[in-house]
């Protein structure tokens, strides 16, 4: 009898431990979706979850959203109103083709699946959300003209995407926090530790699902050089092209779950970088741009069509020996020199920072000093700018077919009246597209094809599903990331409205699988605060809103704030 009492004790105590030790490792969800990063991808991963009534966590580890949108420029979509409206006459079997043939390895079911979709799923959502799109441009890879812009930049796509997010009390955003690993219990992923780039405390967050939108890993030099492609040289000198959160993360915590990786060796790297000069790590560069400037090797000789597209230049400048090249203009040509970013837009600010600064431009008086300050030699300098200017003369460029129309022969001018400049550019990464394979509802899947359940990828993260093959288009990054976002987004929400029972009582996370890259939780505000000073500002021209300052964590502070985003994109 007294047996039976004590075993009742016993096993009731052991009860009581197991309930009390279970409540503490099986902590509720703090939302049915966690979205990480608030790029453009996860912006519509967000709504669309949000749409399906998911209660939604969005993690960023900025202290602003948007991600490289905020730097880009427009959209490739397809048979679009506005394409209507304009008379162009597109469909998706012809935008189908063109892509296949410019990406050359394109993934055929992605692309198709863009081609059908983008005009409804990409065009038409984002209209509604408040984009107004005012222009479609031609490019050299598309038979019609698909890229298409709003009266700005794509700075003006994403501060409409977050708005409504902000709107939308089902979703919570959560700044300044980097994802650093991932939580899984059994087989399924169950959450993220999140460590605040501010004071490094970390947090647990736990959902249904886990939508990964990091974005690409091009400012991760590191890794950009461990998947070069074999097919060629890797530049001895190679510059950071992309924004300071591409760093790769989601890449290493996709693989940690066990994904199947895929393309990482599809790259976009451009050939025209101009270092940075206010950038002291010495490693980052801007796009450089000159329409009147003909390039030259470190021999004296051109090499490419200066305005041929993208791929052609590539594969020039591929070749070269070092793998570097001479922009050459001529005092009237230094007034078109254009740098891509919201620093240089202002012409005094290029000559200040950029012509005039030496160890960036060379400038002569004369070409024999020219010659002597880049290293070129003397003959080869002289007899490529006499070429150039015999054929402007002759209205041909009978070395690589420049001139296709008499408007390109009134835009550029003989190069000949002095001072002369020479600015080097260099081969600087841009965009990635390859990463963790997804399955058609952006599930992430392993190696046997099967999807790992809870987790998914949207946007740059996956490559955007391929629709590249191995060579980035005009556009073809931000409508793709929309689409992809959209589509997990939906998923992952449908997957949390299942009766999944989130169980946290193994947790499973790896020592380390996000490095520490000591990146700076300020650098946005410090970048702002520098330049509102040189440009002389005053407070009330971003904080008006929102007098008396305070940090803007609160949505509606993060809405005010929104409407100063174009005061430098
Ligand atoms: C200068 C430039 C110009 C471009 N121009 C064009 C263009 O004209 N058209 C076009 O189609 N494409 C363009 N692109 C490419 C396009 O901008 C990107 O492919 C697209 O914006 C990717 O969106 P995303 O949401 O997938 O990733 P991102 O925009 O990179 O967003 C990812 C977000 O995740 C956050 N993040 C990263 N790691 C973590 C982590 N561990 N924890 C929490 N948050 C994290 C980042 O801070 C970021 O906010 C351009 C790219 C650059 C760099």
């Amino acid at each position: 009898m007294r047996i039976r009492i004590w075993f009742k004790i016993f096993f009731t105590a052991l009860l009581l431990l197991a309930v009390v030790r279970c409540t503490q490792l099986s902590p509720l969800p703090n939302a049915d979706v966690i979205v990480v990063g608030a790029g453009i991808s996860g912006l519509a991963a967000a709504i669309e979850a949000s749409s399906h009534g998911a209660s939604v966590l969005v993690i960023e580890a900025n202290s602003v959203g948007g991600g490289h949108a905020v730097k880009a420029g427009g959209l490739a979509m397809v048979d679009t109103a506005l394409q209507r409206q304009r008379g162009i006459k597109d469909s998706p079997d012809i935008a189908w083709q063109d892509l296949m043939l410019w990406g050359e390895d394109a993934n055929p079911y992605w692309t198709r699946r863009y081609a059908e979709e983008s005009s409804e799923q990409v065009y038409d959502w984002l209209t509604k959300i408040g984009v107004r799109f005012a222009m479609v441009l031609d490019t050299p890879e598309d038979t019609v003209p698909r890229f298409h812009f709003t009266r700005g930049t794509a700075v003006n796509v994403v501060v409409p995407m977050m708005r409504k997010a902000l709107q939308d009390p089902k979703i919570t955003f959560v700044w300044n926090t980097r994802v650093i690993k991932l939580t899984r219990s059994n087989n399924m992923i169950t959450g993220i530790i999140g460590q605040d780039e501010r004071n490094d405390t970390t947090t647990r967050f736990h959902a249904k699902s886990i939508i990964l939108a990091t974005g690409g890993f091009q400012n991760n030099l590191k890794m950009v050089r461990a998947n070069w492609p074999d097919s060629h040289l890797l530049p001895g000198k190679l510059f950071k092209g992309a924004g300071q959160y591409a760093t790769g993360d989601g890449y290493l915590l996709a693989r940690w779950a066990g994904a199947k990786m895929q393309h990482m060796d599809r790259q976009v790297t451009f050939y025209q970088g101009v270092p940075d000069p206010r950038n002291h790590s010495g490693a980052t560069a801007f796009f450089a741009q000159n329409p009147t400037a003909i390039w030259l090797d470190n021999n004296g000789r051109r090499f490419v069509n200066e305005s041929a597209n993208s791929k052609t230049i590539a594969a020039a400048a591929k070749n070269l020996r070092p793998m570097n090249f001479w922009m050459i203009f001529d005092a009237n040509g230094s007034r078109r020199l254009g740098i891509r970013g919201a620093a240089w837009l202002n012409n005094q600010t290029i000559r200040n920072e950029i012509l005039e600064n030496t160890v960036i431009t060379k400038k002569a008086l004369n070409l024999n000093e020219l010659a002597k300050q880049t290293g070129i030699p003397k003959h080869n300098l002289h007899a490529s700018l006499e070429v150039w200017n015999r054929m402007l003369d002759v209205g041909t460029d009978y070395q690589f077919g420049r001139f296709t129309s008499d408007k390109d022969l009134q835009n550029i001018k003989p190069i000949s009246t002095a001072p002369y400049y020479a600015l080097r550019v260099y081969p600087m990464t841009r965009k990635s597209m390859g990463g963790p394979a997804i399955n058609i509802h952006g599930q992430i899947i392993d190696a046997m094809q099967v999807p790992i359940p809870g987790l998914y990828a949207a946007g740059e993260l996956t490559g955007v599903a391929g629709i590249n093959g191995s060579h980035g288009g005009s556009g073809t990054f931000l409508g793709p990331s929309v689409l992809t976002g959209r589509i997990a987004g939906s998923a992952a929400a449908k997957y949390s409205n299942t009766s999944v029972n989130l169980k946290v009582r193994e947790l499973d996370e790896s020592a380390e699988v996000v490095p520490d890259y000591g990146l700076p939780g300020y650098w946005h505000y410090d970048a702002v605060h520098k330049l509102v000073s040189e440009r002389a500002q005053t407070c009330d021209k971003c904080h008006s809103e929102q007098m008396p300052m305070t940090m803007a964590n609160k949505p509606a502070q993060m809405l005010a704030q929104l409407r100063t985003c174009n005061n430098c994109h």
